[in-house]
């Protein structure tokens, strides 16, 4: 089976002191085993090497983010060399915040996931769509190109973790419902099992996000290929212990 896998990113938040608060309540928290579920949780860069001194040996830390390719007069950037020099073993490449906000295209968070998988990181990769696209009835040929690009340049997915984080759930309250994210994940995982191959699409976790709560995780973790979550908002709160717990 697929091992849960719950992780929480905490974007653009934090002060050292939230961060240590933080950090004091997740070691604190009574979860599954390692065995049950991985968790990985992902504060800005600044914070990564304090987070990941103080924080519980079962739980790893992630980058929000990486440049695309060796690091070098690329000014404000921080590269996948530097990431693996420190330690940390996972990054989140393709946000939909960096799509849309930043401007990434598909071609380059294509690029970037290759790139940090040669170097030995391992890639939470998202994609999602936005509500004019689902309203339009485009939602699979949009998370089916931003997977293609990923898949025309990677072919071992054994350390990607895909995320399906539609875009009108993130941050808004409105949480896809199970039936909707369960759709989704299996047209991912037949689109996977055709141009990938049928062990990638049986062993590959694809992880919900977008408006994850402690209320609403169990009814989608009980969906057969939801595989986990990556949380934003409640992963800076004590409610991230339960979403974890929604692994058993
Ligand atoms: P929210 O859980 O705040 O909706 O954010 C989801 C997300 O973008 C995680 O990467």
């Amino acid at each position: 089976g697929r091992k849960f896998f719950v992780g929480g990113n905490w974007k653009c938040n934090g002060t050292s002191e939230e961060v240590k608060k933080i950090v004091s309540t997740l070691n604190a928290g009574e979860v599954p085993s390692q065995d049950v579920v991985e968790v990985v949780v992902s504060p800005p860069f600044v914070f990564l090497q304090l987070v990941k001194s103080l924080l519980r040996p079962d739980f790893h830390v992630a980058a929000q983010n990486c440049w695309v390719k060796k690091g070098g007069a690329f000014t404000g950037e921080v590269s996948a060399e530097m990431l693996v020099n420190l330690g940390i073993p996972w990054v989140i490449l393709g946000h939909s915040e960096r799509r849309l906000i930043l401007g990434e295209s598909n071609e380059f968070v294509g690029d970037k996931v290759a790139y940090a998988l040669a170097q030995g990181l391992k890639v939470i990769a998202c994609v999602g769509e936005t509500l004019e696209q689902r309203e339009s009835g485009s939602t699979m040929d949009v998370v089916a190109a931003q997977t293609k690009a990923i898949a025309e340049r990677v072919s071992d997915w054994s350390n990607v973790v895909l995320a399906y984080e539609p875009v009108w759930a993130i941050g808004t309250g409105k949480v896809a419902t199970p039936a909707q994210a369960q759709e989704v994940h299996s047209e991912l995982r037949k689109w996977l099992q055709v141009n990938t191959s049928p062990e990638v699409a049986a062993t590959i976790r694809i992880i919900y996000g977008g408006s994850v709560s402690g209320a609403n995780c169990k009814e989608l973790a009980a969906k057969p290929d939801v595989d986990g979550f990556l949380v934003g908002g409640a992963s800076l709160k004590p409610e991230f212990i339960d979403i974890i717990k929604s692994a058993e």
